[in-house]
């Protein structure tokens, strides 16, 4: 039997909202949330009386549940997208919004977006313009395209360039890259969406050149290659160069595609990290199409970038389709001043989140990590316990599937606390701050954290373990 007396006696919301925990509150919360929340507050409590819990007096006085309200009335406040700490060491970590803006593309964002712009206008004609050349020539100065066009995402642009030069036509692909990617993007389903009809080849270890010649008839309108991302085969394996598909597609006049997912514009091999294909690469290599993701190893805003020759950059930039996924000013002003940094390559390292963050050298993640362990032995806290231990990052992203750079990790326990606990309590937090869970251990990785994360991780943990 539910304790009927408890519930008569529970605060009325009018009466709450006079208390002073949510008069002050008043503020900075708007009143119908704090009413949301008292509300919130009540029915908690109501619940828990007719489900017959006992619930100690103490927190059923009114002081007890306005407290509760005014933290239920700031949780509703508090905006759904928000600020966390990446304490993974997944560098372009897709949960978690994948890559951080540079500086210039964070004042590009606010100079464009506070003020009318020439989005689709032609100052030179005082007519209307395209809003695609913002980014064509130095896309095209860059990589060496001919011409360019961006779209919303990568999905977007592989879709784009099916559908364009395929539909209703058979395109050819390996069937060791028919990949799905995180978020439910699937070859095979983008394929059929666009129209095109998937006619996979070879085997899931080995294709070769002469089971994409087989595969050719006159209903053939595109060679594929599809980079694995997220996924390597090891050992008894062949993929054919792209280099060879051109000559194959020249023969056969046939156009030839490369959907490079992460499409970085630097060689990573030159900072010991694996060899990625790069955007230039494969265009010099001969892929009429080239397709990307701006916010991977790019470093920029998501959008979708598409490379290659004009004819066939225009047929894509005239489909229809191309005005469902038409790319913002938003995405356009920060790829454009993210692209001018890769102007002069070591201020693209030093400047590009991503880029600066996949090559920090060990040494620096080193002193990092102790520098962020001294200060919290220095709280002096009995609960709480800090060690440092070597272990690797992740580029994340599908990008560099078995790179494993080397890191400190924070190892992080308090006392009377269980480590999943902690890895929730932190989680819980505001801002919250996301770790790795590994062994049974708490881990911290100080790869991919910025700005003021250190302070807000001590902030964090020192209340905890008080
Ligand atoms: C990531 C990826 C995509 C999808 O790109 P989004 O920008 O996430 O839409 C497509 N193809 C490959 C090979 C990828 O790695």
């Amino acid at each position: 039997m539910a304790d009927q007396k408890q519930l008569a006696r529970l605060p009325k919301v009018d009466h709450l909202l006079e208390h002073p925990a949510l008069l002050d509150l008043r503020d900075e919360v708007d009143r119908s949330l704090i009413v949301q929340g008292a509300r919130q507050a009540l029915d908690e409590l109501r619940a828990r009386l007719l489900a017959d819990e006992q619930i100690p007096a103490e927190d059923l006085t009114t002081e007890a549940v306005a407290l509760a309200a005014a933290e239920a009335a700031r949780r509703l406040a508090a905006p759904s997208l928000r600020r966390v700490i990446n304490a993974t060491g997944v560098v372009v970590h897709t949960n978690l919004g994948r890559s951080l803006l540079a500086r210039r593309a964070l004042e590009r964002l606010l100079d464009i977006n506070r003020t009318y712009s020439n989005l689709e206008y032609d100052l030179d004609a005082g007519a209307r313009g395209s809003r695609y050349v913002h980014v064509d020539r130095i896309l095209c100065e860059l990589t060496g395209a001919e011409a360019s066009l961006v779209v919303n995402n990568n999905a977007a642009a592989v879709l784009l360039s099916l559908q364009t030069l395929a539909a209703g036509r058979e395109v050819v692909v390996s069937r060791g890259q028919l990949v799905e990617i995180g978020g439910s993007f699937r070859i095979p389903d983008v394929m059929a969406r666009s129209g095109a009809i998937l006619r996979e080849v070879g085997a899931t270890n080995k294709t070769h050149l002469h089971d994409y010649e087989g595969a050719i008839t006159s209903n053939t309108a595109l060679l594929l290659k599809v980079h694995t991302s997220n996924f390597a085969v090891v050992g008894f394996h062949k993929e054919v160069p792209l280099k060879e598909l051109r000559e194959l597609g020249d023969r056969y006049h046939l156009p030839v595609m490369e959907d490079l997912g992460s499409g970085s514009l630097v060689d990573f091999s030159r900072y010991g990290l694996p060899k990625e294909p790069t955007v230039q690469e494969a265009l010099a290599e001969g892929a009429d199409l080239v397709t990307f993701s701006g916010d991977k190893l790019l470093g920029g805003p998501q959008a979708g970038v598409i490379l290659g020759k004009a004819e066939y950059v225009e047929r894509c930039r005239k489909n229809p389709t191309n005005r469902a996924l038409r790319v913002d000013k938003l995405t356009l002003g920060a790829l454009e001043a993210t692209l001018e940094l890769y102007r002069d390559p070591e201020k693209a390292m030093a400047e590009i989140p991503t880029l600066a963050m996949i090559t920090t050298p060990y040494e620096r993640l080193r002193e990092r990590a102790n520098r962020l362990a001294a200060r919290l032995k220095k709280l002096g806290l009995e609960r709480l316990e800090v060690t440092t231990v070597p272990g690797v990052s992740r580029v994340g992203g599908g990008a560099m599937p078995l790179s494993a750079p080397r890191t400190r990790l924070l190892q992080v326990s308090i006392k009377g606390m269980s480590p999943t606990r902690l890895e929730q309590a932190l989680r819980a937090g505001d801002p919250p701050v996301i770790c790795r869970l590994e062994d049974g251990h708490l881990l911290m990785d100080v790869r991919t954290l910025v700005a003021d994360d250190i302070a807000v991780i001590v902030k964090a943990l020192a209340g905890l373990a008080a």
